[in-house]
């Protein structure tokens, strides 16, 4: 090693995140050398306190650090609909629509027999029980674009309709092959707004 192990300890933590080569993590490890250290403690808790403090929503399944999280204990939404998405970041991607006042659920993935990913993999079980318990008249399918979302939203069509619930899937302004993060707001409001029954 040509690094002291310090800098080469976080030059090789640095390279594990996505999109990192080595030269990225180095280049960011000298960086860190060079900041305050008041600043590398707070980024340093930043680090710890996303695990720590971070839960899952018992309702959900949303990122949250109260449990149920902010948007299923607000009672001024409409409880009638669920709005399903892939990722926590799709959720907030729908919520800077402001289009969409009901309930979300995050599945945390989508299927994909290609990765080994099966509906058992992803949260299916905790929206079937909510659908179960709730007075849910409204599902709407927001998972993405491309192979893995659409698989992932027939699946769930498929499941869904014995309990008698309408079932959407959001409408296809949207690039085919995207992320719905990636999509502007108006964008996403416009296929919210032009989503389809699914039967
Ligand atoms: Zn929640």
């Amino acid at each position: 090693m040509f690094y002291p192990e310090p800098i080469a300890k976080l030059i090789d933590s640095f390279s594990r995140l996505p999109g990192i080569g080595p030269k990225t993590a180095a280049r960011l490890a000298f960086y860190v050398l060079r900041m305050k250290e008041e600043d590398t403690i707070d980024f340093a808790k930043a680090l710890v306190n996303v695990k720590r403090q971070l839960t899952y929503c018992s309702v959900c399944c949303n990122i949250t650090d109260t449990d149920p999280c902010r948007i299923c204990s607000d009672k001024t939404r409409d409880q009638s609909v669920i709005c399903v998405v892939q990722e926590p970041k799709d959720l907030v991607a729908m919520e800077r629509t402001r289009e969409f006042s009901g309930l979300y659920h995050v599945l945390h993935g989508a299927i994909s027999p290609m990765d080994g990913i099966g509906p058992d993999d992803i949260r299916i079980a905790e929206l079937l029980r909510r659908l179960s318990d709730e007075k849910v008249q409204e599902m709407i399918l927001a998972t993405n674009p491309n192979i893995e979302g659409e698989a992932t939203a027939m699946y769930l069509s498929r499941l869904v309709k014995p309990f008698g619930i309408k079932v959407t899937r959001i409408a296809h302004g949207l690039p085919v092959g995207g992320d719905l993060e990636y999509a502007d707001e108006v964008t996403l409001s416009k296929a919210l707004e032009g989503r389809r029954e699914l039967y």
